[in-house]
């Protein structure tokens, strides 16, 4: 189960940017899942209740938004998004160069503490 690889790095950043910052409590954790990004929020909850057993985390909420995917064809121009599924064939021109604009990113939108 990689999210547990994936939440074990946002945990780590989050500890050295509240130890940098002064905070000993973090009440909500904002991150922003892409769809495409093959990390389940219900998977990311399991690992961070897992992970996040030390007092910083004890009352910290975990909000999770999901990002759905975008793309760009990169023959036509022609921006589409999740209605067309999945970025591989472009519903325009059938083109196949198509770039993911957003859907793929896992962050750490905000989160707050003191
Ligand atoms: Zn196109």
């Amino acid at each position: 189960m990689h999210e547990v690889t994936l939440m074990s790095g946002i945990l780590d950043t989050l500890r050295e940017n509240a130890r940098q910052n002064g905070i000993t409590r973090i009440s909500r954790i904002k991150l922003i899942v892409g769809k495409f990004s093959m990390a389940l929020p219900s998977s990311l909850r399991f690992a961070f209740a897992a992970l996040a057993q030390e007092g910083l985390f004890q009352e910290a909420w975990l909000d999770i938004e999901e990002r759905e995917l975008h793309c760009l064809c990169q023959d036509c121009q022609r921006e589409f998004g999740p209605q067309s599924s999945y970025c591989f064939v472009c519903p325009d021109c059938n083109g196949q160069h198509i770039k993911i604009l957003a859907g793929r990113e896992m962050l750490i939108d905000f989160y707050e503490g003191d």
